[in-house]
């Protein structure tokens, strides 16, 4: 038989149940307005939340980088990868964050299946989130402590699963998502770290849309909430607000001594490139600076919720710049995803699995690169789309 024939046949089912897809051409940089398939559409679906990804001042540090200490880091750190400025943008990114180290992974998918084996062992207990992102899950599944699922943000029933099990573990994890990808809500961290604190357990949140977003200056969730120093362990993202590439932990030394001889990405993978961590170095600055970029942000996604809710549109519970579009139906989600994008508007559509069946949507995401105009370009077409497919009224 034909070694092909299998991959033939799976990309058939997929045909078949009317999921397969062509990946669109972004024929320029991630921004506001983007020529996606040779044709310039407002951009509602990235994660650039602050226009970081093409901004003059990284761009500019990028370069510089690339002269001084050229494009590959060459090896793993643990050999001779660890640059100089590699050290400078953890020691920066700690300060930023307000905690007392930082360790650099090559992105933040990489940092949770990294982390995770690391810091737990067998007769340890991890309980999880049930809408946790697909990396806490891979990284789950490499760790050898055993695992639980509370219902989403629900802290009554991760005090249950704490009551039942936790005496029965030596050690026990709690794990979420800082903010969700999916509905742009956020955890219920206080009452999570209170919960924690009872059982000794430790607390582990992955904060990779609410890095640059939430809290002062875009200091992600935990400042949000004032639970500094109270979270053991805090990852975040340099490729979403941050706009380069690259994933982070934030803790203590001592848990980043141990992960520099344990974590598998440190180990086995090679370090992140000069360019992306200078270009980092200078966006934490820029955020350091001002808090001009994250207000940006947040009057855009207030101004378009509004305007998404006077249409008559269902937001969720949305409570950061990221907003779902509920429509419900599979089907008439992709369709008016695709009749945005015929109106100039690019807004994805989720449907099951990616989000629970029934519940499809068109996830907004907003910008600090946003202009009124691109706003009120995409409302409108929001508008007509809308009416065209008997959405709103
Ligand atoms: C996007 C995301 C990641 C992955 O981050 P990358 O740097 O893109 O690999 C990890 N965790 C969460 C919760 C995310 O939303």
């Amino acid at each position: 038989m034909d070694k092909l024939t299998y991959f033939h046949e799976k990309v058939e089912e997929l045909k078949d149940a009317g999921v397969y897809r062509v990946l669109p051409v972004n024929y320029g940089p991630c921004a506001n307005v983007i020529n996606l398939n040779n044709r310039k559409v407002v951009n509602l679906s990235s994660n650039n939340y602050l226009g970081l990804a093409d901004h003059p001042r990284l761009k500019e540090a990028a370069k510089k980088a690339i002269d001084k200490y050229g494009i590959g880091a060459g090896s793993v750190r643990t050999i001779v990868g660890n640059q100089d400025i590699l050290e400078e943008l953890e020691r920066e990114l700690a300060k930023f964050k307000r905690e007392e180290a930082v360790v650099c992974f090559q992105s933040g998918l990489n940092c949770n299946l990294g982390v995770i084996p690391a810091i737990t062992e067998k007769g340890d207990l991890i309980i999880s989130d049930e809408l946790n992102h697909a990396s806490i899950i891979d990284g789950v599944r490499l760790s050898r402590a055993d695992k639980a699922i509370f219902r989403h943000a629900d802290t009554e029933h991760l005090a249950e699963i704490l009551a039942e099990k936790a005496e029965q573990y030596k050690r026990v994890f709690i794990i979420t998502d800082g903010v969700f990808s999916m509905d742009g809500d956020i955890a219920p961290l206080p009452e999570i770290v209170e919960l924690a604190e009872k059982y000794n357990a430790y607390v582990y949140v992955d904060d990779a849309h609410g890095s640059g977003v939430l809290g002062e200056g875009g200091r992600g969730t935990i400042d949000h909430f004032h639970l500094n120093g109270r979270v053991d362990f805090i990852v975040g993202t340099l490729s979403k607000a941050i706009g380069v590439i690259g994933g982070y932990l934030a803790t203590k030394t001592k848990v980043k001594e141990w992960l520099l001889h344990r974590a598998r990405p440190l180990l086995f993978s090679t370090a992140l490139p000069p360019a992306a961590i200078a270009a980092t170095i200078e966006a934490v600055k820029i955020l350091s600076e001002s808090e001009a970029l994250t207000e940006k942000l947040w009057d855009n996604a207030a101004y378009f919720k509004k305007g998404l809710k006077d249409l008559g549109f269902n937001t969720g519970q949305s409570k950061t710049p990221i907003t779902p579009v509920i429509i419900g139906d599979e089907a008439l989600t992709m369709k008016f995803s695709q009749q945005l994008l015929e109106e100039g508007v690019f807004v994805s559509g989720i449907v099951f699995p990616t989000v629970p069946p029934g519940t499809g949507r068109c996830r907004v995401m907003l910008s600090a690169s946003h202009t009124k105009e691109d706003l009120d370009f995409a409302l409108n077409a929001f508008s007509a789309a809308g009416r065209k497919l008997k959405i709103i009224k």
